[in-house]
């Protein structure tokens, strides 16, 4: 069966940054590959001329260009850059997501962070995203009775079998993104308007050779993954044949 996945991220550009070496990986062994952002990117200018309009419309053709690389879908739910809450409608708008794509696999923000690298601080839309992605995993998706207004849409309680989590510092999976790492770079570089081509080789090439070097790797990308129990499984099958 073709494996489907599901990025949940705040801002254009943050799943290819984040995770583009093991999209790219996944897309080449066929995996349909949907990519959610919260926000529109409409903060992403340091021109004070710069209409929200028409950062916003760069953006999306940006993501478009980005998203045709990895044969990837697109879905934007139009929250306000800058100023996300991981609030019960925003947790509500991802359960209708994920029931919608029915992924196996999500890739989202780890919540925990709020910091990196001492130089870093995480920006606020990417930890409230991640928390709401990682609250809508669990429990919502897969209880009929949290938003009873979604199955009123038809839309089914889900249970997505893994999660992968980053950037993180407590990772426990690391992808070898050696024969991608060009392709990664030219990912991110659709977002024009977010990294110039230069620095931004630079600057990725040396993260993924940090994140490699201590597991042997010459250039990796890394993540905290949840593998969800098979009973988390039988239960919603449970939950299924009890309402019939
Ligand atoms: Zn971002």
């Amino acid at each position: 069966m073709t494996k489907s996945v599901l990025t949940i991220f705040a801002h254009p550009d943050d799943a290819e940054t984040m995770a583009g070496g093991t999209l790219i990986k996944w897309a080449r062994d066929g995996y349909r590959i949907t990519l959610c952002l919260i926000t529109d990117g409409d903060k992403g200018t340091s021109d004070p001329l710069d209409t929200p309009e028409a950062v916003v419309s760069r953006r999306q053709a940006e993501q478009a260009r980005a998203a045709a690389r990895l044969g990837a879908s697109v879905v934007t739910l139009g929250y306000e850059d800058g100023m996300l809450q991981p609030t019960l409608d925003l947790r509500r708008d991802l359960v209708r997501v994920m029931r919608k794509v029915r992924p196996q696999i999500v890739v989202a923000g780890d919540p925990t962070v709020w910091f990196r690298h001492g130089t870093y601080i995480n920006h606020p839309d990417h930890r409230a995203a991640a928390q709401a992605a990682v609250e809508a995993l669990y429990p919502a998706v897969k209880k009929h009775g949290i938003f009873p207004e979604l199955l009123a849409e038809g839309l089914e309680p889900h249970v997505v079998e893994e999660i992968w989590l980053g950037p993180t510092d407590g990772a426990d999976t690391w992808v070898d993104i050696s024969d991608v790492m060009e392709e990664k770079i030219s990912l991110i570089c659709e977002h024009v308007s977010q990294f110039p081509p230069e620095p931004t080789r630079a600057a990725f090439t040396r993260m993924a050779r940090e994140v490699g070097r201590e597991h042997g790797l010459a250039l990796a990308e890394s993540f905290r993954t949840l593998r969800l129990s098979s009973s988390t499984v039988r239960s919603l099958a449970g939950d299924r044949e009890h309402r019939r």
